[in-house]
């Protein structure tokens, strides 16, 4: 797999760029944006996957208590979003720089065609010198298809862009020993692709502005490394984070990237959201799919096949109690699956080249 060595994506979260009373901290996007144009200068393509709209709104309308959560949501974002933006674009300005305003929603990642669509975008601004700013679309999404947090999002965004490195800041240092409160805790440097001992300090409290917190931010750094993607998670609240990020200095947490994997799976890997149906396989198959060897899935293994999916749709893959093994894209329909299962010889349901196991 082709990773393009300069391609970078940066995720910025609500708590680095508001203020502790709300509002943005327009010095602390002026901080960033010159960083990025230092980098842009040197040859490096970025993208940024900005979060700030709610906490943004926030500090422009005040809103009735009465109005229900979800239009609260909708408005600060629609209001806040603006600001953020104007904020950005007039210090790319300052750097005679352009940046482009990308909203988007789960749902454009649910089919191969729009997402190849969403990717020439991205990358046809990369290739016009156009810093390409990323968010959610607050306003449209409202329902349970909203991204968990933009830490998915630019995980998608970083598979989807062949990036190399995905930077997220936070604000805090990285992932801790401990307690981040206790003195004695320290942060991890490196955390090696299938180490998961980390996760026993993670908490799941959630940040203040943003929706999402440091178990989500791990796991999602944890399935992109294994994506061939390197991750570093640190403070986006300290001055000159970016470049001395590139320039290697040991700050904040590294996730090693595993061996990459082709976009194709990449794309597999994220739609797990979107599966038309499931297959139960037996233990043969499964060991068959866990082994080292590339294995398609095959119907002779198949014991049971759930819900209605057509060529080219995703499935689940299960074993006999039910535990997910994966996702893969079904080479035929479920009528077809169901006619063809516990037989050998057989076309494979999911062809490896399709296929992406969770512990890949
Ligand atoms: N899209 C949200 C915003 O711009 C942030 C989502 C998140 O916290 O990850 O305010």
């Amino acid at each position: 797999m082709f990773l393009n060595e300069k391609r970078i994506v940066i995720k910025v979260g609500s708590n680095v760029l508001a203020q502790p009373d709300g509002g943005l901290s327009v010095e602390r996007i002026r901080q960033l944006t010159s960083q990025i144009a230092t980098l842009q200068k040197s040859g490096y393509e970025l993208v940024l996957v900005s979060s700030g709209a709610v906490a943004s709104g926030r500090s422009l309308i005040q809103l009735s208590e009465k109005m229900d959560e979800v239009s609260q949501r909708q408005v600060l974002a629609a209001v806040g979003q603006v600001k953020l933006l104007n904020i950005y674009a007039d210090f790319f300005q300052k750097s005679d720089m352009l940046c482009a305003q990308v909203l988007v929603t789960k749902e454009d990642f649910r089919d191969r065609e729009h997402y190849l669509n969403m990717k020439n975008c991205i990358t046809t601004l990369l290739d016009n010198n156009v810093v390409p700013i990323i968010n959610e679309n607050d306003v449209v999404s409202v329902t349970e298809l909203m991204f968990t947090d933009n830490d998915e999002l630019a995980g998608l965004v970083s598979g989807m862009v062949n990036a190399s490195k995905l930077i997220i800041l936070s604000n805090i240092d990285g992932i801790y020993n401990g307690n981040p409160k206790d003195k004695s805790s320290t942060v991890i440097p490196q955390i090696s692709y299938g180490d998961k001992q980390f996760t026993q300090y993670v908490t799941s409290e959630k940040s203040n502005f943003g929706r999402g917190g440091m178990m989500t931010k791990c796991s999602m750094a944890h399935k992109v490394a294994g994506l061939g993607i390197a991750v570093q998670i640190a403070n986006g609240t300290k001055d000159g984070i970016l470049l001395d990020i590139i320039d290697g200095k040991p700050i904040g947490t590294s996730f090693i990237p595993k061996k990459t994997t082709s976009n194709i799976k990449k794309w597999v890997a994220h739609s797990d959201g979107f599966v038309k149906g499931t297959v139960f396989i037996d233990a043969g198959a499964v060991q068959a799919l866990l082994s080292d060897t590339p294995t398609s899935l095959l119907p002779v293994g198949v014991l049971k096949v759930e819900g209605v999916f057509g060529k080219g749709d995703l499935i689940r893959i299960c074993d006999r109690s039910g535990k997910q093994l994966g996702v893969g894209k079904a080479q035929y329909n479920s009528d077809k699956a169901e006619d063809l299962k516990r037989k050998k010889n057989q076309k494979a349901l999911v062809h490896y080249d399709y296929l992406f196991l969770n512990h890949i």
